[in-house]
């Protein structure tokens, strides 16, 4: 299985010179396994935009599984060509959170926020609700499980032959039922990818913002055996060399610890 980076950072898209190094554009990860045929994209941030025109011309399957709809992980929807190329057949596997519907995503497309209407899309996506649990999408085999996020989300372990994945972004840690779970749920995966917004000094003044700091995230990964951990979901803006330095500051508590940077993959 590999998994590479299209989109790291939190909350808004957000380019500064000093911060670029790492990217800018918000969450969407691409896992693949190429042997087994499978294929799949986590979240839909900017940074599907940018996967999407590296899909090529040929039409195919596109499935996208959606940790939760806030806009940092659905606003690259619009803008994902397969929706604008005839014959592909995108689809959505959203968790049935308490506001959410089938039709969610279709105000997207509504005027006056968008210009072409969800029914005049060429290829326009089928949505799927979801409940934790197991389901196939493209090919993988993926546990959900919900985590603690206002709105709620999902985080989801992609089974792979020989090597597990787990994505768990936007989750505060903090619930000892939740967490305990949640490490669980993750044992002894080969990776994961953790929410690392804050850093424990700035974690004092935002509880209840549904974020973690890289502390907690590295504590989490030495609580689950996690084989690596990436740190994610950075928060926007936070310039190159403080990301540097959490991972430096991280390595110390979970020393198998890299700071996710858009366009870095790992796996094989
Ligand atoms: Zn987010
Ligand atoms: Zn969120």
């Amino acid at each position: 299985m590999r998994v590479r980076f299209w989109g790291v950072r939190g909350s808004v898209p957000w380019a500064t010179p000093g911060s670029i190094g790492y990217g800018c554009n918000t969450p969407c990860i691409e896992v693949s396994d190429s042997q087994a045929g499978a294929f799949l994209i986590i979240d839909a941030g900017s940074g599907i935009v940018g996967l999407g025109e590296a899909l090529g011309g040929s039409p195919r399957p596109v499935p996208i599984l959606l940790s939760h709809f806030h806009w940092d992980h659905i606003q690259g929807i619009p803008f994902f060509a397969p929706l604008h190329r005839p014959g592909w057949s995108p689809a959505i596997w959203a968790p049935a959170l308490a506001d959410a519907h089938s039709l969610s995503l279709d105000s997207m497309f509504t005027s006056p926020f968008f210009p072409v209407p969800r029914d005049r899309l060429a290829s326009p996506p089928l949505v799927t609700l979801i409940q934790p649990g197991q389901i196939e999408v493209g090919g993988f085999r993926v546990s959900a499980h919900r985590v603690t996020h206002p709105g709620g989300a999902f985080a989801y372990r992609v089974h792979g032959d020989g090597n597990d994945v787990v994505y768990a972004t936007d989750h505060e840690f903090g619930d000892i039922a939740v967490d305990e779970q949640l490490a669980a749920f993750a044992l002894n995966a080969d990776a994961i990818v953790v929410d690392a917004h804050f850093t424990p000094e700035e974690l004092l003044s935002h509880q209840g913002w549904g974020h973690s700091s890289w502390k907690q995230a590295a504590d989490f990964a030495s609580a689950a055996g996690a084989g690596h951990l990436w740190l994610f979901h950075h928060k926007p803006g936070r310039p190159d060399a403080e990301l540097a330095e959490v991972e430096r500051r991280a390595r110390r508590v979970f020393p198998a610890t890299t700071v996710a940077r858009e366009g870095a993959a790992f796996g094989t």
